[in-house]
């Protein structure tokens, strides 16, 4: 019987070889940072982490890691409600929502987790969601968990979404939900408009700024500086492994009444491990930073604008935005591995992404872009996409 089953899984994993969806990983060597390497590549630019705004080997960060080590201790081995709080994270979770201008903040072990564990405490089969096409797994499978009933609009696309609005009217409770900054596309959702059509509706607004919260906005903020709406979005989540240090661990931000019943109900919070103080501490000593200065974000927008208005000139078509993950559109999956291939022999690594990551035909290699890049660095990149571009005839 158990080898039936072995042999089942045997086939299926060779039917992902075969359809190119199987993912190998890289293993590094070194810690991440902008330059990486592995034993076959040494010293490359690294331009494929989600390292912002590089805290995850900033020595002022591993420096107040090891303070907190011998401080607070490696590990809780509890949950927050038995014997898993320390006053690092209430200090956290004061912090956090001080700086993003909520009246209170949860954490959790990851986004995931956040957004896992949010909907199914906040609504039930009476009440409706409404969620963006594009939204990050976590807000799907989060959704999944929960009796609501459940709309879909075309991303980012407000006419849709009224139409859902619309149909929706009737439940007790309604809650747009959507990711503050789309992935694979680097587009900033409208949530001027999100808000607007809420207010008009009377619908809650749930963002995952994720890819925002250290990496847009002015002084950081995320989408909702970005697009101006800080106080109008209800539910905030996001995570402490992209920008915020990379370690892992992610929140929710809201009133307190919403964040005091999630402390009650939310399952991910109740029946799994606290934060690692650690991490508790990095994340403060990283908020306090981004609150007093934004050297580190206009360093990154400079890059950003930067490689954007470069490989613009150069004639890529890439999707128009400010966000500093770039896509660079190749459409055929075939020539996107090619090209981070080749770029990778030119000491750049980049990842293409391929369906059905991102939908069939809109294959694409996604850069992202980093307050630790040097001009230098993005130069060195910006030689490689040219020959390699001008290689592959994608450029002329
Ligand atoms: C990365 C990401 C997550 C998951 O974050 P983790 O803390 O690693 O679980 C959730 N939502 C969005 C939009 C993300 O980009």
């Amino acid at each position: 019987m158990i080898k039936d089953i072995i042999k089942e899984i045997s086939n299926e994993i060779s039917d992902l070889k075969k359809q190119g969806l199987y993912k190998s990983e890289r293993t590094m060597s070194t810690p991440q940072s902008d330059l990486i390497s592995t034993k076959s590549n040494v010293d490359v630019l690294n331009l494929c982490a989600n390292n912002y705004l590089g805290f995850s080997s900033n020595k002022t960060i591993i420096k107040n890691a090891i303070g907190a080590l011998e401080k607070w201790g490696y590990g809780l081995s509890s949950v927050r409600f038995i014997c898993g709080t320390q006053a690092i994270h209430k200090e956290l979770e004061h912090k956090l929502s001080d700086f993003l201008r909520f009246e209170n903040a949860i954490i959790y072990s990851s986004a995931f987790d956040a957004n896992g564990g949010l909907f199914e405490p906040l609504l039930n089969e009476n009440d409706a969601i409404i969620s963006d096409e594009l939204n990050h797994a976590s807000i799907i499978d989060g959704i999944r968990l929960c009796k609501a009933k459940r709309y879909r609009y075309k991303n980012n696309n407000m006419e849709d979404l009224e139409t859902k609005l619309q149909q929706a009217l009737g439940a007790r409770r309604i809650l747009i939900a959507t990711d503050g900054v789309f992935s694979m596309d680097g587009i900033i959702a409208n949530l001027k408009g999100i808000c607007d059509l809420a207010n008009k509706y009377n619908a809650l607004v749930m963002v995952d700024d994720s890819h925002a919260t250290g990496v847009i906005g002015k002084s950081g903020r995320g989408s909702i500086e970005y697009c101006g709406v800080i106080g109008r979005v209800d539910i905030l989540t996001g995570t402490f492994g992209k920008s915020l240090g990379g370690a892992s661990g992610g929140f929710t931000v809201a009133n307190n009444e919403i964040i005091e019943l999630l402390r009650q109900k939310s399952r991910p919070y109740l029946f799994s491990n606290s934060l690692a103080p650690m991490i508790a501490s990095t994340s403060i000593s990283i908020i306090k930073i981004l609150d007093k200065q934004s050297t580190l974000i206009e360093k990154l927008e400079e890059n950003t604008l930067y490689f954007r208005k470069k490989l613009m000139e150069l004639k890529f078509d890439i999707i128009p935005s400010t966000h500093p993950i770039v896509p660079i559109m190749l459409y055929d999956a075939q020539l996107a591995a090619e090209f981070a291939e080749k770029l990778l022999d030119h000491g750049v690594y980049v990842i293409s992404f391929c369906f059905p990551v991102v939908p069939k035909e809109k294959a694409r290699i996604r850069v992202q872009l980093s307050s630790a890049h040097s001009i230098e660095q993005l130069n060195k990149a910006l030689i490689a996409f040219e020959m390699v571009g001008r290689e592959l005839k994608v450029i002329l």
